[in-house]
């Protein structure tokens, strides 16, 4: 049994944890973003811009999450935020750095070590940058930057139209969250405030503190235009969504020995009728891709008019519509086949045509399922006058 004090007790080697205390700014009208709803508040892969922001920050360091607010957004606040446990917001000023001021002094009863300030556009952030500002600051940093190099070539142009090339060297792109001694980032806001800055390292600079660079992240991105959301959007999803397509297919019955099914060859005392070899199993499992990619339907890119696909094999069309999957960068995930007929039956030809239809796809058989099912004598299925086929596919595709 271990004494409560004992188990309480923070591990020897640890030593004491510094407090941290994080400052979201929301203050913001988004007008760069085009009027309207500011960005923050805008809906990002279905949670507003904000919320990720907080959540993204939550769990850090222990430290406590406040949010500066524009007064006039009260409301926007209130939606975005519902439901999360957060001290009552700050209300922010006319401008950014007046913003932070009003958000850092609401701090002062707490008076944390440190203090990260960061931008509600950036919902990005991850636990890998923080950790890095924290440790720049715990090793004796006074302002922790995480920035990022300049990749594109700078160039100005003048007033009378004349371009010049701006050296990239020495360029960096400054990112948030800045990472600060609480009470040296407080007194320089407090001691510049009619110095007009655009972030917290501007004042750190004008206070002479020291700057210490942190690798910042490309994903670290700030929210400032549409285009900025959709980029957000597919970083989020990796770059991925999933989409499903359905295909369905009817052939008759006739004379004749054989039909194909799922792409094998089954003997029967019918065949089924159609121009192609009439595989109703594949033209449903074509169908299905195709729809998934929002690609039309398999008559469109096989017409029956056409004498180059009579008694064609359907093994063809499948290939195709996976191929045009693929030239799309997308991959096929699963697909499901149910037929629907009295007979032939179809148990005993299940793997051979999962192993072929997995085989024409060129994916592992445990991505294409085969079922079986009757209409308990109902209908034409029923009546033997022919056989039906349905089938879902679900795809991953490049956002
Ligand atoms: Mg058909």
């Amino acid at each position: 049994m271990v004494p409560a004090s004992a188990r309480n007790a923070r591990p020897a080697a640890m030593g004491p944890m510094s407090s941290v205390a994080i400052l979201i700014v929301s203050a913001g009208r988004g007008e760069r973003f085009g009027g309207g709803l500011p960005k923050q508040y805008r809906l990002l892969a279905g949670q507003p811009v904000l919320r990720r922001t907080i959540q993204a920050l939550s769990g850090i360091a222990n430290g406590l999450i406040h949010v500066v607010v524009n007064p006039d957004h009260l409301e926007n606040y209130n939606t975005a935020t519902a439901g999360l446990e957060l001290p009552e917001p700050v209300l922010g000023g006319a401008t950014r750095q007046e913003s932070v001021r009003y958000g850092l002094e609401s701090l002062t009863a707490m008076s944390p070590d440190f203090v990260l300030i960061h931008d509600a556009a950036r919902p990005l952030i991850s636990h890998a940058l923080i950790a890095r500002i924290l440790s720049a600051l715990e090793g004796g940093a006074s302002a922790a930057i995480p920035m990022v190099a300049v990749a594109d070539t700078l160039r100005r142009q003048a007033a009378d139209g004349s371009w010049s090339l701006v050296p990239r060297d020495g360029v960096w792109r400054a990112q948030t969250p800045q990472g600060f001694h609480f009470a040296e980032i407080l007194n320089a806001h407090r001691q510049f405030k009619a110095v007009p800055v655009t972030d917290d390292m501007a004042l750190a600079e004008a206070a002479s503190l020291t700057i210490t660079r942190v690798d910042g992240e490309e994903s670290n991105m700030k929210i400032t235009t549409q285009d900025d959301l959709v980029i957000a959007e597919r970083l989020l999803a990796g770059g991925f969504e999933f989409r499903t397509g359905s295909g369905f297919d009817v052939h008759r019955f006739k004379e004749g020995d054989h039909v194909w099914l799922c792409g094998v060859r089954i003997a029967h005392s019918h065949a089924l009728e159609g121009h192609s070899d009439a595989d109703a199993g594949l033209h449903a499992l074509t169908d299905a891709i195709l729809g998934a990619i929002g690609a039309g339907d398999i008559g469109q890119h096989f017409p029956p008019t056409d004498d180059r696909w009579r008694n064609a094999s359907s093994d063809r069309f499948l290939a195709h519509a996976m191929s045009l999957l693929r030239a799309a960068g997308g991959q096929f995930v699963h697909g499901d086949v149910t037929l629907i007929c009295e007979r032939p039956k179809i148990g005993p030809h299940r793997e051979a045509m999962r192993t072929r239809m997995a085989e024409i796809l060129g994916v592992s058989i445990g991505r294409i399922s085969v079922k079986a099912t009757t209409t308990e004598g109902l209908g034409f299925t029923g009546r033997r006058e022919g056989l039906a086929a349905e089938s879902l596919v679900t795809v991953k595709m490049p956002i």
